[in-house]
């Protein structure tokens, strides 16, 4: 096996809820990174915490709460994650893994949220945990200032910190961080177009992304103002934009590809009903095995309109006998058919606008060859996952 594969590989080092949690090799190095500057520092500085005062400490100590602080911090990434992951499955969402990788963590989704409210909750969760913990942890420093436990109160105090900084960076609007999943929620809602607003909002996070490496790239070379570990800030600044970059930059070349996809690739099998056929029928014949919201209506391969459940709505019960499909479809017209070469996206405008919520599929030749439903679609060749 090559080093560098080694190196990604993932283990599974618990499983909470029924959600496997996996981290990789490079994870142990961030820990140990983490917890040698936070001994460090605790070992040669003396610390002032607004009116706590705290000396150097013993080797020991210092080490053992750079330990304790760094399981702290870790346990917060964690609890984010597990935030989005038990939204996304209060969402009806299942989750395949949650990964701590050395940029923080991941909720992997078996699928997308299928409406912008279901992204927005899920995507909110995970800074509302945050900002939680924080003010949990602020609460552990005001009781450790009262008994004036110095070393306690510092542990308290990075734990705020860093739930305070988690939120604050992950609200950040530019996908894929959270609030650039909040910010496409939003154009998603109000464009309808899921895959414009995820464009957009990628767009926007290859720019925080940028921000982002700019920011490191002066905090390395400003001859003014200098954080007191420039090289670690500034280094970092810069890979977790680098990060950030890539993945936006993928995740708008998928946007931009999906605008390609045809009709054809997404559109399944149609069934279709006869229009002589009785209402009474259709709802306990063909429902219970066709759990779809319209159906086209259809003579062999020929189209004579699409009949929608919502329409029959108006429709009294004791007429369900007598009333034939013909007669409460809508008949085939404009807006209710396409040609599988049609793009996606245009699709998916037309189903929204069309009172049916679905779209028939109809070649060349005028033969009804497919069907496409609202909030069914999916590509068929790869599987999406999600990730955050
Ligand atoms: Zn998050």
């Amino acid at each position: 096996m090559r080093f560098t594969k080694l190196f990604k590989r993932q283990l599974t080092i618990a499983r909470v809820y029924g959600i496997p949690v996996r981290i990789d090799y490079r994870w142990y190095a961030i820990f140990a990174l983490s917890v040698w500057l936070i001994a460090s520092n605790l070992q040669s500085h003396a610390m002032q915490l607004g009116n706590v005062e705290m000396p150097p400490l013993p080797t020991v100590t210092a080490w053992i709460l750079g330990v304790i602080t760094t399981a702290g911090l870790f346990l917060s990434v964690f609890g984010h994650e597990l935030s989005h992951a038990l939204m996304a499955r209060a969402e009806g969402i299942e989750i395949e893994e949650i990964v701590l990788h050395p940029f923080g963590g991941l909720a992997r989704l078996r699928m997308e949220p299928q409406n912008p409210r279901a992204e927005l909750r899920i995507a909110v969760a995970g800074p509302a945990a945050s900002f939680l913990f924080g003010v949990l942890a602020f609460g552990g420093t005001q009781i450790a200032a009262l008994g004036d436990y110095s070393t306690t109160f510092v542990v308290f105090f990075l734990i705020a910190a860093w739930n305070f900084l988690l939120a604050l960076f992950n609200l950040l609007p530019g996908y894929p961080l959270d609030g650039g999943r909040v910010l496409r929620a939003i154009l998603w809602r109000k464009t309808g177009n899921m895959n414009e607003a995820t464009r957009m909002a990628g767009m926007c996070g290859m720019l925080i992304a940028g921000m982002l490496i700019l920011f490191g790239i002066y905090i390395l070379i400003a001859p003014n103002w200098r954080p007191t570990q420039p090289y670690f800030m500034g280094g970092w600044s810069i890979l977790v934009g680098l990060f950030l970059l890539d993945t936006a930059a993928k995740v708008v070349k998928g946007a931009q590809d999906a605008r390609l996809v045809t009709v054809a690739d997404a559109m399944s099998r149609p069934i279709t009903i006869d229009p002589g056929l009785m209402v009474s029928r259709l709802v306990d014949d063909i429902l219970p095995l066709h759990r779809q919201t319209s159906f086209p209506v259809a003579v062999g391969a020929q189209l004579h309109g699409i009949l929608s459940l919502e329409d029959l709505r108006s429709l009294p019960r004791e007429s369900w006998a007598r009333t034939s499909v013909q007669t409460v479809m809508r008949p085939v017209g404009p807006g209710f058919f396409v040609d599988p070469a049609t793009t996606l996206n245009s699709a998916q405008e037309l189903m929204k606008e069309n009172g049916v919520g679905s779209l028939a599929v109809v070649n060349a030749q005028g033969q009804l060859v497919g069907f496409l439903q609202r909030g069914k679609v999916t590509r068929r060749p790869k599987r999406k996952s999600r990730s955050r």
